[in-house]
């Protein structure tokens, strides 16, 4: 099964900017991985090209009516979107976000077909007091064990955009206890401070389905050497 590598570019980009991105990862040696681009969702139905997925950053909790400013999954799906991000550590701090938004957009998006990637991870104080786990446990009570067809990305807060990645060590233990909540076998994700001088060490040292670049993936041609060391 090829590992996923998602970009994703947050509030960054242009028309321009996005189609000179994709002729620059193209010069770059292809990969055999699957690359998921998670694009400010004004510009997902501009993005033609097939040999990549697109994604959603967040998406409404509702399915459609008098919600200024939002987007429904139905909405991302028309626009070519196949995955959406619910759940990032931006939303649920400058979004006001919590578990039961969060539980109704998974379900939002589940109505329209669209794979969730569920992104979790724990705020410095809370690796420092040793809770990680618990804490994870927390942000995975809105799923019932038996979910099948998930993705959840690992993304520690204090790793996202920082240059600071956990130890190999609490990679893979964060992954075990993510794991270890569900009954079927489900894919997860490593995010926070990816770049090519770490992508190959994480990857290969941990039993990590891929990896979700946030900053990194800006530069088309340091995202396609981390899709190539993933
Ligand atoms: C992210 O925001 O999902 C992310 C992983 O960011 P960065 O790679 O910049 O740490």
């Amino acid at each position: 099964m090829s590992k996923l590598v998602i970009a994703n570019f947050k509030m960054n980009g242009s028309k321009e900017f996005i189609e000179n991105w994709a002729k620059d990862f193209h010069e770059e040696k292809e990969s055999n991985k699957t690359i998921i681009v998670a694009l400010p969702s004004l510009y997902l139905s501009n993005f033609k090209d097939s040999n990549f997925n697109l994604a959603g950053q967040n998406v409404s909790n509702q399915s459609s009516g008098a919600f200024t400013s939002q987007l429904s999954a139905q909405m991302l799906k028309d626009c070519g979107a196949e995955y959406c991000l619910i759940g990032h550590s931006e939303a649920r701090q400058y979004l006001m976000e919590t578990n039961e938004n969060i539980k109704q957009k998974f379900d939002q998006l589940a109505q329209e077909s669209i794979q969730q990637v569920l992104c979790i991870g724990e705020p410095l104080e809370i690796k420092e007091a040793s809770k990680t786990t618990d804490y994870l446990l927390e942000q995975l009570e809105l799923l019932s064990s038996d979910q099948e067809n998930i993705i959840i990305a690992y993304e520690p807060i204090w790793a996202i955009g920082t240059g600071l990645t956990p130890e190999i060590e609490d990679i893979q233990l964060a992954v075990d206890c993510i794991r270890g909540r569900f009954n079927k076998s489900i894919k997860v994700l490593y995010g926070g401070s990816v770049n090519s001088s770490n992508a190959a060490n994480i990857s290969a040292k941990t039993d990590i389905d891929g990896l979700l670049v946030g900053g990194a993936s800006l530069n088309p041609k340091e995202f396609a050497k981390i899709a190539q060391l993933c």
